[in-house]
């Protein structure tokens, strides 16, 4: 019996910052995103592997690694409304 098994990342966004590119030094928006690998047996995703968060300046496409806590942080800023309000 053959058993087909592997990894697939699922890439999903979380929320879009506007930033200073540390890269570029350009304020422009910056999407939160998150990829979480798992792993498949028969194309079908069983459990996490892995799961890595990133940042990326949508100027000049430069991408930062970031730590989950950093992700966190970030995210509730975006989200959180006291911020947002004019
Ligand atoms: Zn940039």
């Amino acid at each position: 019996m053959l058993i087909i098994f592997g990894l697939k990342g699922y890439a999903e966004q979380l929320a879009m910052l506007t930033l200073v590119c540390a890269h570029c030094h350009n304020s422009c928006a910056h999407p939160l995103s998150r990829v979480v690998t798992k792993f498949t047996l028969f194309f079908v995703p069983l459990f996490p592997v892995r799961t890595e968060h990133s940042i990326q300046c949508t100027y000049c496409g430069a991408a930062s690694r970031l730590t989950k806590d950093q992700a966190e942080d970030l995210r509730r800023q975006a989200w959180d409304p006291a911020r947002n309000r004019p």
